[in-house]
């Protein structure tokens, strides 16, 4: 992916707001979501956000085509990008996603003779609600953080190594397309099956040890045919777009249920999504190496090792988990930084990811969302679960109102955010994936 004039960090915009220091939402980032005014009965379209608004594709599209200047692929997109959902958009590809970035951000620009026309098709984020921003056919979550893996696993078996395979193929199980959720949406506490302590048989109960995990989501783009399989180059080519992804755990499910096939009920309940899909054009600037590998671990197989990818494949991404109590907001208090890292703690890139999922003819479709597994970090500023971070509950967090977490409590919110930065280029932002945890039915 090549940088262009989109990424250069002297742009401004009309959009004030879009220069606020702590904003995410520049001119350079102009992610791709759907919304309408909350408690309306508007219809959902397609937006871009802009700053602290959001622009109305669909008002954009319905304005006199002198208004709008552009060429016949950019308003193609835009007309998909203005629709309820944004598969059609992702179906179109890169071409058509290129020509329509490029088109929105000199409209955007300063001195750009369409502003006032423009402006009237701002609406303040402030005022909007979010949906799923695609139709989510498939939901693939992987496990491709080796620290995570060896956090989590030791967890439950000190000194546990990780598995061979964890080292040859990007390890992943199919989760659940119908429970995927927007941020925002509360999620109830889960019953399940539970093994208490020193029992013999399982109890069906409300979960006790409800778990947070930090993820990237992938949204694939235009996906291969059944039957065809992905280079790490195409698979890169394809791709529309990452947003933020929290895979709700509970742990107590999973260290019952999870042998011999791995996690089902544990962790379909609810998975949540953030509202803006970051374009991987736009995260052009912030591919970085991917971090090499220990010196004893094997080389990846050759259609899953490409010089170029290992070269640019990781992506120079903060992420951050914050928690905050039902109490805690009662009393004004601010969400409490709980740990933050960064994306390039996986032992697979994104690339690799998605092309290993191809690689047996399994077809991926526009819209398809591959979660890359919970990031952490090898210390615990970075763990990206509770149960790494209470050492599976042996080890509490004390919130800033005295209260002690293990696991999750009812009434309580988790919110992840994550930028973009590189030295040179303005940072972007993902905007926040939250939800508050309600107590079971
Ligand atoms: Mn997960």
């Amino acid at each position: 992916m090549l940088l262009n004039e989109t990424h250069d960090p002297s742009l401004q915009s009309w959009v004030a707001s879009a220069h606020k220091a702590d904003t995410d939402f520049p001119i350079q980032n102009l992610p791709h979501g759907v919304f309408r005014r909350q408690q309306s009965t508007e219809a959902w379209r397609g937006g871009v956000a802009i700053g602290d608004a959001i622009l109305d594709l669909a008002a954009l599209a319905a304005l006199p085509s002198h208004e709008r200047p552009m060429d016949d692929e950019a308003a193609q997109a835009l007309l998909a990008a203005s629709q309820a959902r944004l598969n059609e958009l992702m179906a179109l590809g890169p071409a058509a996603w290129r020509a329509l970035r490029l088109a929105l951000s000199r409209a955007l620009r300063v001195g750009a003779p369409q502003a006032a026309a423009w402006r009237a098709c701002l609406v303040p984020q402030a005022e909007a609600e979010y949906r799923l921003p695609v139709e989510v056919g498939n939901y693939t979550d992987f496990f491709t953080s080796s620290h995570h893996a060896l956090n989590a696993g030791r967890v439950f078996q000190p000194g546990r190594e990780l598995l061979p395979q964890f080292k040859w193929l990007p390890i992943g199980y199919h989760g659940r397309a119908s429970t995927v959720a927007i941020s925002d949406t509360p999620l109830q506490r889960p019953a399940g099956q539970i093994l208490l302590p020193g029992q013999q048989q399982p109890v069906y109960a409300p979960t006790r040890q409800l778990d947070f995990e930090l993820e990237l989501a992938v949204l694939v783009g235009t996906g291969n045919a059944l039957g065809q399989t992905l280079s790490l180059a195409q698979a890169e080519q394809q791709l529309f777009g990452l947003c933020l992804l929290n895979d709700w755990s509970a742990r107590d499910f999973q260290a019952w249920e999870y042998q011999p096939l791995g996690p089902l009920l544990a962790k379909n309940f609810h998975s949540t999504i953030s509202p803006w899909v970051v374009t991987q054009e736009a995260l052009a600037p912030f591919r970085v190496a991917q971090p090499a590998r220990p010196v004893n671990d094997p080389a990846p197989l050759p259609y899953l090792s490409n010089t170029e990818d290992q070269a640019h494949g990781a992506l120079a991404i903060t992420l951050e988990v914050f928690l905050s109590s039902a109490t805690m907001r009662e009393q004004g208090m601010p969400p409490l930084h709980l740990s933050s890292g960064p994306a390039s703690n996986m032992y697979w890139t994104i690339n690799q990811i998605v092309t290993h999922h191809a690689s047996n003819g399994c077809n991926l479709n526009p819209g398809d969302l591959l979660g890359t597994g919970t990031i952490s970090a090898p210390t615990r500023d970075g763990f990206g679960s509770l149960l790494e971070l209470t050492q599976g509950g042996r080890d509490p967090i004390t919130l800033p109102t005295g209260e002690a977490r293990t696991f999750l409590e009812d009434g309580d919110e988790v919110i992840l955010r994550a930028t973009a930065s590189a030295d040179g280029f303005v940072s972007i932002g993902f905007g926040d994936c939250r939800a508050i945890v309600l107590p079971a039915r």
